[in-house]
């Protein structure tokens, strides 16, 4: 097919049959090409693609509300690398990736759907879906797109690889489809860094001056903690079902907001108690200091001073401030100094994912929140072993 060929008028069905590869017997694809029957492919030119798209949007097909719908992009030298190389076709790998994210989404209550799969020649410009770029020249029938465009991509050597999926490639998808954030974004580090720890934390042990956000036992392996995950978590979970219960599921702009920044939607009032394993602490003084991070994540500093207040009286607003529609990501995590009644100091990692799930289960105005501090002398070189899981509850 050649470039002059695309200024000729073609059908709806025409354009289907230029753009898509035959991907008989897969029942993620067979809903649109069913009655297209067996095909050839030839990879869509820059002209094609951009009428192909603009035929696509003058008649996008319904979105349903439980379903997510992406559109995948495959150029020609990829795509002919892959069946001259390997033992399944690129339509098999893709579609097994997509029964795993289906599989992954299922606690929220939503399904993920291929809505177009299209080889395009290489070098074409394909629309991004991590910005509003998407809004103006994107596929209004898809919620996002993945463009694989690494020309040497293989899954089995990704660093992501494991049981038969690259779970780098779900990753993806949570950002240029779902719109999400990486959950890594709140990892922070206090020590090595030149940093003045307020007097406070004077006599902290190294160990208690990292948080690794991402890595935390009760929210790790999750789609968006880092490229690795297998499965959605609580606060992915709760984060996506909202969308529905707050009505902006497919609404681009709004769950952009997921993606530029952390949502501003926490209790009114928070009371925490906090335990030092079994054994409840009597809390005199609460400092809370935000811990930023530089955009290049190159500085990490802490607020001046901190929020101070008593455990009974923890107003999140005041801790984590909002930037327009949402919280920035170097602004996003809190530590929390605790003073006990006999002067001992404890330590308390939190960030902005413990105050949007009581939220999201309810909690609107007020909570009380369970929680394991940290005793600041005590070594806690593996910290992916402490205690991080939340209790949240209706009364004290
Ligand atoms: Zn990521």
């Amino acid at each position: 097919m050649s470039e002059t060929d695309s200024s000729v008028k073609l059908t709806r069905r025409e354009f289907l049959k230029l753009a898509s590869v035959s991907l008989a017997g897969l029942p993620f694809f067979r809903k649109n090409l069913k009655d297209l029957g067996n095909i050839d492919y030839s990879p869509l030119s820059q002209t094609q693609l951009d009428k192909f798209i603009e035929q696509v949007n003058s008649n996008p097909l319904p979105k349903e509300e439980d379903t997510y719908y992406a559109s995948f992009f495959v150029p020609e030298s990829v795509y002919t690398r892959w069946s001259k190389k390997s033992k399944y076709s690129f339509e098999i790998f893709l579609n097994s990736h997509v029964g795993e994210v289906n599989k992954m989404l299922k606690p929220a209550g939503y399904k993920f759907l291929v809505r177009w799969f299209l080889v395009v020649q290489d070098g074409v410009a394909v629309p991004a879906s991590w910005d509003e770029t998407w809004l103006r020249e994107g596929l209004k029938d898809s919620d996002g797109r993945y463009y694989f465009d690494d020309p040497k991509y293989d899954p089995g050597k990704s660093s992501y690889f494991q049981n038969g999926y690259d779970y780098g490639l779900p990753h993806e998808i949570g950002h240029q489809v779902f719109h999400l954030k990486d959950h890594y974004d709140l990892d922070r580090d206090l020590r090595w860094k030149g940093i003045v720890l307020p007097l406070s934390l004077n006599g902290a042990h190294y160990s208690t001056l990292v948080y690794r956000a991402a890595d935390r036992a009760d929210q790790s392996n999750d789609l968006m903690s880092g490229g690795n995950g297998t499965e959605i978590r609580t606060y992915t979970k709760l984060q996506l079902a909202r969308r529905r219960t707050q009505g902006f599921v497919h609404n681009f702009k709004r769950e952009l907001w997921d993606y530029e920044g952390w949502p501003i939607e926490f209790p009114q009032r928070v009371q925490m108690k906090f335990y030092d394993g079994a054994k409840p602490l009597t809390v005199s003084k609460l400092e809370v200091y935000t811990i930023f991070n530089s955009p290049d994540k190159k500085d990490t500093f802490l607020s001046k001073s901190p929020y101070v207040c008593t455990p009974d009286n923890f107003i999140p607003k005041k801790a984590l401030s909002p930037h327009g529609n949402y919280i920035l990501n170097g602004e996003a995590v809190l530590l929390l100094v605790i003073k006990d009644k006999e002067g001992k100091s404890y330590l308390r990692w939190t960030d902005i994912r413990d105050f949007n799930i009581p939220y999201w289960q309810g909690f609107t105005d007020n909570v009380t929140m369970r929680l394991q501090a940290m005793s600041l002398t005590r070594d806690y070189d593996a910290p992916l072993s402490f205690n991080w899981g939340i209790g949240y509850y209706s009364k004290p």
